[in-house]
């Protein structure tokens, strides 16, 4: 079982964990990042980014991936299973053992909600998906059905737009609440079609998808959409069971911390979509991990 010491263990390699984890090894800090999946989090799976940086998000993580490496930081691939005070060092459990460190930055990050309704997880990579930019190809000159009004959903109907004869972007009310840019963007796509006031109540098919039932909100009216993909982005929902409770959650089960990124166990940050008060944009992000390697840094004295 391994058991070593850093001064600083971030954990997860998202945006915001290799940004942390990058500035905390610049600042002479022995650093480890532990992720349990692939490097890169959310924005692997976007091809083109919107707003800043520019360019792919593959292309955003691996150049911060190789900064990483070559700064001599530690990349562990296990699963953080809990996390505790251990005499005056903080304790990472994980699925293969244990690693000690002076500071923890928490930058898990968040995964995509699910609509949690029959046929979902039954279609899943049968017409389920959520990931336009992976799976739109498979799409072309289909029907397929976006849930969502948020940016997630229109960015995502957009990619889909140009695979596809016809998105229905389906929302629970009536007004998207995603930025303007994104909302221009959707109405001026002819084949981007919104269904307002509308939820998903059941994906149907036989091998593959083939329909989505669909619940009118103000009437209760049910109609069925023949599609043969659906792609939820109803928002996220942060990646942090492994955190104590006395590290305080807001109401979405996000970490709650100082203005400095502190939480409330001394020595351990949070940054980035798991904690309460993100504000969701990539370049949130990075500013976010840059602060809490600043703020560990400066508790460190590096
Ligand atoms: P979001 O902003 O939380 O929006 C979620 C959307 O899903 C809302 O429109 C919500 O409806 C709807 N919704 C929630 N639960 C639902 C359910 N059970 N059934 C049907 N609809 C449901 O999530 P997001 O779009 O994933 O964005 C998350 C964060 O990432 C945001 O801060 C966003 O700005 C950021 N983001 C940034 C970019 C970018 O920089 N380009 C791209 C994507 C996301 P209501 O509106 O009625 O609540």
């Amino acid at each position: 079982m391994p058991d070593s010491k850093f001064d600083v263990i971030v954990i997860g390699a998202g945006i915001t964990g290799l940004t942390a984890a990058k500035h905390a090894a610049q600042s002479g800090l022995a650093t480890a990042s532990i992720e349990a999946l692939l490097f890169g989090g959310l924005v692997i799976n976007i091809n083109e980014l919107d707003g800043e940086p520019h360019g792919s998000g593959t292309d955003l993580a691996s150049n911060l991936m190789v900064e990483v490496s070559e700064l001599g930081v530690e990349n562990i691939s296990e699963t953080v299973t809990a996390l505790a005070r251990d005499g005056n060092s903080l304790s990472v459990t994980t699925d293969a053992g244990r690693h000690r460190a002076r500071a923890v930055i928490i930058a898990s990050g968040a995964q995509l909600k699910r609509l949690g309704i029959p046929g979902e997880a039954e279609f899943e990579h049968k017409g389920v998906s959520q990931c336009a930019d992976c799976d739109g190809p498979m799409y072309q000159g289909e029907d397929v059905v976006v849930v969502g009004g948020g940016d997630s959903a229109l960015q995502e109907a957009l990619v889909l737009s140009g695979f596809c004869k016809r998105v229905h972007l389906m929302h629970r009310g009536t007004q998207f609440r995603a930025r303007r840019h994104l909302v221009d963007a959707v109405a001026a796509r002819n084949n981007i079609q919104p269904v307002w006031n509308t939820v998903a109540e059941e994906v149907l098919g036989a091998q593959m998808v083939n329909r989505v039932r669909v619940r009118n909100v103000v009437d209760g009216a049910t109609t069925e959409i023949p599609c043969t993909g659906l792609f939820a982005y109803i928002g996220l929902e942060p990646r942090c069971e492994f955190a104590p409770p006395e590290i305080r959650r807001d109401a979405n089960g996000c970490l709650m911390t100082d203005a400095s990124l502190q939480t409330a166990m001394t020595g351990v940050y949070a940054a980035g979509a798991v904690r309460a008060g993100y504000g969701g944009l990539l370049t949130h992000a990075i500013a976010e991990g840059n602060a809490a390697a600043k703020a560990v840094s400066a508790r460190l004295g590096s």
